[in-house]
C-alpha cells in the first residue's frame, strides 16, 4: 500500500518538548507533529537553539546542514539548521547573540531579558521567510502554524509581504492570552513592522505593540486550546484586554483541546516511574504511592487521599487557595505534595503550608520533569485550583495515571474532567471532581467530597478506572487541526 502524500506544515514556537520546556506549550508543540502524520500532514518545528539544544540533538539525534541564513538577524548572524531528535523533524534557529544566555528561556532571576522583542521577532522572521520562500534544501511548507506571542509576528510578517492571497496560509494558536508580547511602539521600525501597520487595526495595543495581537489580527485562522477557553476569551474577565480582537475574529476562531503524548506519558512504560502499572494491573501504583511519600519525607501511613500539584507558581495557578483549604484534606487523613517553580510569594505560601502540616505536606521548589512523572504515578488525586486555565495538561496526566483530577471548573479543565455528580457516578461516566467558583470555600468542599469518594473503595476504584479510560491521546485533536489546515490548503486532486 502506498502512503498518501502528506502536505507540509511549519510550526514555530519558543518551546518544544523534550528540548526546551517551561510549560504546556512545549508539550503541545512537541506532541502534535507525531499525531498529525496520520492525519495527512507532516510538521516541521522551528525553535531557537537555546544553550544545550544543539548538543542534546547532536547526542541523541542528528544535526544537519544550515538551510537558511540571515547575516544580520536583529543584531547578528542567524542560521537555521535542519535536525532530527526524538521523532521530531526540527529547524533550529542558531543565533547566539539572541539565544546563548545564561538564564532561562525568557529571562533570569524572575526578570525578562531586555531584548525579548528582538529574540522572538527573529524567530518569527525566520519562520515567515522560510514559510514564504522555503529552505535551501528546497523544502517549502504549505502552511505556517504559529504559537503564542513569541511567534505572533510570523503571520503578520507574511501578511506584510503582500500578495493576494498571501503567499502561505497561517494559523495562530493562543496557549495563554495573559502573555501578550507587549513592547514599545518606538520599537516598530527595529522589529521590521511597516510604519503604516503601527495602528489599532494592526499591531498597536494601548499605545504599545502586542506581538500576540499581531498574530491574532493577521493569521488566517485563530485557535485556542479548549472550547470552553475559546468561549471565555470573549469575556473581559478572561480576555485580558484582547476580548474585542477575539470577537472580531469570531468567524475564524475555534477551540481544540490539547491531548497527551501517550508515548511519553505511559504508566506502564515510564522510565521515571519506579513500579509500572496499567488499568488492568494496578498493584504497582500502591508501590509508587509509598515511594512518593518516602521521597517527600511524609508519614508512611497516610490513609486519606494523597494529592499532587505540579505547577508554575503564579497567580493564575491558585496555589494560594491551598493555604485556606488544605487542612480539609489533612483532617480527612490525606496528604499533599507540591512541585513548583515561579514567583517567590507563592513559594512562601507553600513553605508556610508545609510548616503547618509537617509530615503531611511536602514541597519541592524547582523544575523537575522526572519527579513530576513520579508524582502523577504515586498520587491519588491531581489537584488543579487554577483561576483560569486555557487547557491544562496536569489533569490529563492525572487521568492517564489514575490520579483522579480535582479541578477548578474553568477553560480546558471543565472540558476534560467529568464531575462526580450523583448522576455521573450512577451512570459510570465520572472521572474527577470540579469546583466552582474558584475560592477557598469551594476548594474545601471539593476536597471534602474527594475524601468521601476516596473512603468508599468500590466507588473510588470505578472513578479511577473511568479516568484511566478517558480518551486523552492526541489523535482526535490532531484530526481537528488537520481539518483546520485542510480548510486552508485543500488537498490536491
Ligand atoms: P502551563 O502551560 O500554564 O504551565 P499546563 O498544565 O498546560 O500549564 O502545562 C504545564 C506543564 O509543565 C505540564 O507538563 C507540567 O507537568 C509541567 N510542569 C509545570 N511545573 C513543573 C515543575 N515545577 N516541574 C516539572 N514539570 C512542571
Amino acid at each position: 500500500m502506498t502512503r498518501p502524500v502528506r502536505r507540509q506544515s511549519l510550526s514555530v514556537a519558543s518551546e518544544c518538548a523534550p528540548l526546551a520546556k517551561s510549560g504546556g506549550l512545549a508539550d503541545v508543540v512537541g506532541a502534535l507533529p507525531k499525531y498529525l502524520d496520520d492525519a495527512g500532514w507532516h510538521q516541521r518545528v522551528l525553535l531557537p537553539a537555546y544553550p544545550g539544544v544543539l548538543d542534546a540533538v547532536a547526542g541523541g539525534g542528528q544535526v544537519g546542514d544550515v538551510v537558511w541564513e540571515d547575516p544580520w538577524l536583529f543584531g547578528g548572524r542567524g542560521r537555521v539548521r535542519a535536525a532530527t531528535y526524538a521523532g521530531l523533524d526540527l529547524l533550529l534557529l542558531d543565533a547566539p547573540h539572541l539565544f546563548d544566555r545564561f538564564g532561562g528561556l525568557y529571562g533570569v532571576n524572575g526578570r525578562d531579558y531586555g531584548d525579548n522583542d528582538s529574540r522572538f521577532a527573529a524567530l518569527s522572521w525566520a519562520a515567515a521567510m522560510i514559510a514564504m520562500n522555503g529552505t535551501s534544501e528546497g523544502w517549502r511548507p504549505d502552511l505556517l502554524h504559529a504559537h503564542d506571542w513569541q511567534a505572533g509576528l510570523a503571520p503578520a510578517y507574511v501578511k506584510f509581504a503582500g500578495g493576494s492571497p498571501p503567499p502561505v496560509p497561517t494559523v495562530m494558536t493562543i496557549h495563554n492570552i495573559a502573555f501578550q508580547g507587549v513592547f514599545g511602539l518606538d520599537q516598530g521600525g527595529w522589529l521590521r513592522i511597516p510604519l503604516h501597520e503601527l495602528n489599532h487595526a494592526s499591531v498597536e495595543y494601548n499605545g504599545l505593540i502586542s506581538t500576540l495581537k499581531a498574530g491574532l489580527v493577521h493569521a488566517d485562522k485563530v485557535t485556542t486550546v479548549s472550547p470552553t477557553y475559546a468561549r471565555e476569551l470573549t469575556d473581559p474577565q478572561f480576555g485580558f484586554g484582547l476580548e474585542g480582537v477575539i470577537a472580531s475574529r469570531a468567524a475564524d476562531f475555534s477551540g481544540i483541546v490539547n491531548g497527551v503524548d501517550t508515548q511519553v506519558w505511559d504508566p506502564a512504560a515510564d522510565p521515571a516511574v519506579g513500579t509500572p502499572f496499567s488499568a488492568t494491573s494496578m498493584a504497582g501504583k500502591a508501590a509508587d504511592r509509598a515511594a512518593l511519600l518516602a521521597e517527600f519525607g511524609l508519614d508512611a501511613d497516610i490513609e486519606g487521599p494523597l494529592a499532587v500539584v505540579v505547577t508554575r507558581l503564579t497567580w493564575q495557578k491558585g496555589v494560594d487557595l491551598l493555604l485556606d483549604a488544605a487542612h480539609v484534606l489533612i483532617e480527612r487523613g490525606g496528604a499533599l505534595v507540591v512541585l513548583g517553580a515561579g514567583d517567590r510569594e507563592y513559594e512562601d505560601y507553600l513553605h508556610e503550608l508545609m510548616w503547618r502540616h509537617l509530615g503531611r505536606v511536602g514541597i519541592y521548589i524547582g523544575y523537575n520533569e522526572p519527579l513530576s512523572h513520579r508524582m502523577f504515578a504515586g498520587g491519588d488525586v491531581t489537584l488543579v485550583p487554577s483561576r483560569f486555565e486555557p487547557c491544562g495538561l496536569t489533569q490529563l496526566y492525572g487521568l492517564r495515571y489514575g490520579t483522579v483530577p480535582v479541578v477548578a471548573s474553568t477553560g480546558g479543565l471543565a472540558d476534560t474532567v467529568v464531575h462526580a455528580s450523583p448522576e455521573a457516578l450512577a451512570d459510570g461516566t465520572a472521572t474527577g471532581v470540579q469546583f466552582f467558583p474558584n475560592n477557598g470555600d469551594s476548594l474545601k468542599w471539593a476536597l471534602g467530597h474527594t475524601a468521601d469518594l476516596f473512603a468508599d473503595r468500590p466507588v473510588w476504584e470505578k472513578l479511577r478506572a473511568t479516568a484511566m479510560a478517558s480518551p486523552v491521546d492526541w489523535s482526535g485533536s490532531a484530526r481537528q487541526y488537520a481539518a483546520l489546515y485542510d480548510s486552508l490548503v485543500p488537498a490536491a486532486g
